[in-house]
């Protein structure tokens, strides 16, 4: 305790570091700050507009999906329709699409499990599911997902039995993929919230079912 200390006055007698960015960029954010400075300097766009559109990608979440799917597992109408044209269902739910990307949903079933990845970069449905786990860009799931997928599930704890076939759907820059998981066994009198509730971002990549022990698992 200092002399000099007055009542409801932060103290700042203590040693650190300035709180500055002093750690020099790297080359793809240099890339980005270029890039961006110029599009604001030739009238492309405003730094607003950028501003917004962070927003509204930060505003993307697993909850979205979880939506669509537990909406999917109550309304056999409308589950018709998500798999028919995934992102105008998407749209009936009021989600926008704020690029031109498509949206397939893809249905597990007691034959099919679905697995989807993006083999060259990091594409996802983003505008259902906001930004991608870290793994989902890294070059071990991108390359393993496609070659020897019941190993990659097997390490996520998902063992697909031999008689049930793996698809493994490759996004891109304009078409994304979305899993609808299977409905767990003993849900049957659950409200769509509480379903919702169940689905986690994990199983709509379809790396896991969705079960009844998120907890546990
Ligand atoms: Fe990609």
């Amino acid at each position: 305790m200092t002399a000099n200390h007055a009542e409801g006055v932060h103290e700042h007698d203590h040693d650190h570091a300035p709180i500055t960015a002093d750690v020099r960029p790297g080359y793809y954010e240099i890339m980005e700050t270029a890039l961006r400075e110029l599009l604001i300097e030739k009238g492309l766009l405003t730094a607003g507009e950028i501003r917004r559109q962070l927003e509204v990608l930060d505003s993307r979440s697993p909850a979205l999906g979880a939506a669509v799917v537990a909406r999917a597992w109550t309304d056999p109408a409308f589950r018709q329709r998500l798999l028919e044209n995934g992102r105008g269902a998407c749209e009936e739910l009021g989600i926008t699409f704020y690029d031109d990307t498509d949206l397939i949903v893809l249905e597990n079933t007691p034959e099919v499990h679905n697995l989807i990845v993006c083999t060259l970069c990091s594409c996802y449905p983003r505008p259902v599911l906001g930004l991608p786990p870290d793994w989902y860009k890294l070059k071990p799931y991108r390359a393993r997902a496609v070659i020897e997928p019941r190993k990659v599930l097997a390490e996520f704890g998902t063992i697909i039995p031999d008689d049930v076939e793996v698809r493994v759907s490759d996004s891109t820059a304009t078409v994304r993929f979305l899993v609808l998981p299977r409905r767990p066994e003993g849900t049957e009198n659950w409200s769509e919230a509480e379903l919702a509730a169940l689905v986690t971002r994990d199983a709509m990549i379809g790396v896991i079912p969705v079960t009844l022990e998120q907890e546990a698992a």
